[in-house]
Parts: structure tokens; C-alpha cells; sequence
């Protein structure tokens, strides 16, 4: 094993057979212990309800509502899920992303 540039070492190696795994894992892919927890797409905030109805929404409404101009490829919370807003396709309008990202919490 050749030392790295920098001086420190970049790579870890696996308790169980040495491979060189990424530093601050423990184990390579193959002897890691199965996550049983992974992250799903309702605690990010996109709960497949959401992405069920964006797609309709942007399948109907190609144009963005608040600009009227460019083509709406996200679905605006009409009222923000921080402030108590849903999922649910009343709940959502075609943006585009510029839009959608600008407007933040303001109605
Ligand atoms: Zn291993
Ligand atoms: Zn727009």
C-alpha cells in the first residue's frame, strides 16, 4: 500500500477480510450488516400520494400557474407542508422550478 498524497490515509479496511473500503466504514459491502433501515421517500417529504399527483397535475397543466411562461416540471404546494398543507392533488399546482423555488413559504 502506497501512502496517500496528503499525507492521510483515504481508505479504511474491512474487519473481516482487509479490503480497502471508504474511511469511517468498518466493513465492505460484502460483510456490512444489512441496513434495515432505509430512508423512504415520505420522511424526505415526497410521499408517493405526492409524486402520484404531480405527475397527473403535470400531465394536465404543462404550463407553470405563477409565470404562465415557462413549462411546469414540479408541483407547488398550494399551502406548504410546514405549514400543515397535504399532499393531496387540491393541494397542488403546476410550477416550474424557478417558481416553485422562489416563492418559499410566502402565499
Ligand atoms: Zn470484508
Ligand atoms: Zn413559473
Amino acid at each position: 500500500m502506497t501512502p496517500n498524497q496528503r499525507g492521510s490515509p483515504i481508505y479504511s479496511s474491512c474487519t473481516k477480510c482487509k479490503t480497502l473500503i471508504p474511511l469511517g466504514e468498518s466493513r465492505c459491502t460484502r460483510h456490512r450488516p444489512k441496513r434495515t433501515h432505509v430512508l423512504s421517500s415520505t420522511q424526505r417529504g415526497y410521499d408517493a400520494e405526492y409524486l402520484r399527483n404531480r405527475a397527473t397535475i403535470l400531465e394536465g397543466s404543462p404550463l407553470c400557474v405563477l409565470c404562465n411562461r415557462r413549462i411546469a416540471t414540479t408541483a407547488d404546494h398550494i399551502i406548504p407542508l410546514s405549514r400543515g398543507g397535504t399532499n393531496q392533488i387540491h393541494n397542488l399546482r403546476p410550477a416550474c422550478p424557478r417558481c416553485n423555488s422562489g416563492r418559499g413559504n410566502r402565499l
